[in-house]
């Protein structure tokens, strides 16, 4: 069990109304890296998200060897640069894993990729230069050697002491091999997170079952499981709750101890059928927060028991962008990662923005990679509920508040595939 605290700022800020950076801000000043770690083999390490910095204790290679199949020679130092023409006794052959015996001096060992250079030889050519005499007891090499040529030196790769791997990372196939040539047969990553869901509205159905008059079917539980599930984590999903306090409060009480996140959408605006606000009070703290942003305002933000809560709004594209922007980059700190915040990239706007507004709005966009810097065009309808903008679309762009621009403005675009894939 996970005995994290976390703060929520909630005497500080009671039903504020704030910018997305600080809101963004707040929310990750308060979070703390889980404690949890575990131990891994390489094989069930995948995404884990790496705990401690990793060094090697070895030399990789950890001798001096062949880079090519040819022979090894011991080329006398002062034949060296030589233009070629030079004949040597085949004396020795050496496979990769096993330790030739010293090479005198105008002889050649033969070597295969990998082998170790044997004490005395100086430098290795490839045996396509080579060609064989004498019943194939010599080897003549006709164009001029240096020395050192294909030999990869003790340490090329990793010498001891070196950082290979940093904490926070999540690891890639690359690092998992990396650890492997270094001898490490187990990682030590932060454990999974365990998120608490449920989902407020007497209107919503799951899909597979017939809505009748006035209902819905509950796409953001879809939505936010998918979204977590990308992220690594482990979910308690509780599904529908009624609406009301007694079973949003009963709801709460299911996760609080178990989670180091509850999660919920919808219910927390401030109308009578909006129980997840009073619940969270009775049972913890919470802050509502009328974010400067659209879609996405209301967010709010507490505690209950351990658990860090965050209630995500009911419409379904406020859901999943003030998930992406705010409830991400806070679980990925809870995770440990170290790199925690969204990537942006530069795109310039096909369209004008004529109004100002004073909220920041992140519109549903589909970008065009042919150009330079990429253009991106929004979808028509931008509306909260229209979920099907966000299928359409490949990210989100950032406009500004309080501003208005032509075709051609720079902006920030946030590109799905980062961030729900
Ligand atoms: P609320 O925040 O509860 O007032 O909900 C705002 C809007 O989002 C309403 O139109 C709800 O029907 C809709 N909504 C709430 N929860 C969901 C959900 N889980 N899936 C789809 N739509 C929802
Ligand atoms: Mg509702």
């Amino acid at each position: 069990m996970n005995n994290q605290q976390v703060e929520c700022g909630c005497d500080e800020i009671p039903q504020s109304l704030l910018s997305t950076d600080e809101a963004l801000d707040i929310l990750l000043d308060s979070v703390k890296v889980t404690s949890k770690t575990s131990y891994l083999e390489l094989d069930d390490a995948l995404n884990g998200i790496l705990a401690i910095d990793l060094c090697s204790s070895i030399n990789v290679p950890d001798f001096d060897n062949s880079a090519m199949d040819g022979y090894a020679i011991n080329l006398e130092t002062d034949k060296v640069n030589i233009p070629g023409g030079l004949t040597f006794d085949i004396t020795d052959r050496i496979a990769a894993g096993s330790i030739g015996n010293n090479l005198s001096p105008g002889c050649a060992a033969r070597i295969f990729t990998g082998a170790p250079i044997p004490k005395g030889a100086n430098t290795v050519i490839m045996q396509e230069e080579c060609s064989l005499t004498d019943n194939d007891s010599k080897i003549e090499i006709y164009r001029p050697i240096s020395l050192k040529e294909n030999i990869r030196p003790k340490g090329n790769d990793i010498e001891i002491g070196d950082l290979i791997l940093r904490s926070g990372i999540k690891l890639m196939p690359q690092d998992i091999a990396l650890a492997a040539s270094v001898g490490i047969n187990k990682l030590e990553v932060r454990g999974r997170l365990k998120v608490g869901v449920f989902f407020t509205g007497d209107e919503l159905v799951d899909p597979g079952i017939e809505v009748k008059p006035g209902q819905i079917y509950n796409s953001n539980r879809y939505a936010l499981v998918a979204l977590l599930n990308n992220l690594g984590c482990e979910i308690i999903n509780l599904g529908n709750i009624e609406d009301s306090l007694d079973s949003t409060c009963k709801a709460l009480e299911t996760l609080m101890h178990k989670c180091d996140i509850i999660m919920t959408t919808g219910g927390v605006s401030v109308g009578e059928e909006d129980h997840v606000k009073p619940a969270v009070e009775l049972l913890g703290e919470l802050s509502l927060w009328r974010i400067k942003m659209k879609p996405g305002k209301p967010l709010a933000f507490g505690k209950v028991g351990n658990a860090a809560f965050i209630g995500l709004p009911g419409n379904p594209v406020s859901a999943i962008v003030t998930f992406l922007l705010f409830a991400r980059p806070f679980i990925k700190k809870m995770q440990g990662y170290s790199d925690i915040l969204n990537n942006t990239i530069k795109v310039e706007s096909n369209f004008d923005w004529n109004i100002s507004k004073s909220r920041r709005e992140f519109i549903r966009v589909r970008i065009d990679n042919s150009t330079i810097p990429p253009k991106v065009e929004k979808y028509p309808k931008q509306g909260s509920d229209v979920l099907s903008s966000i299928v359409w679309a490949d990210g989100l762009a950032e406009i500004p508040e309080r501003s208005t621009f032509s075709s051609g403005e720079i902006l920030d675009f946030y590109p799905f595939i980062e961030m729900t894939s």
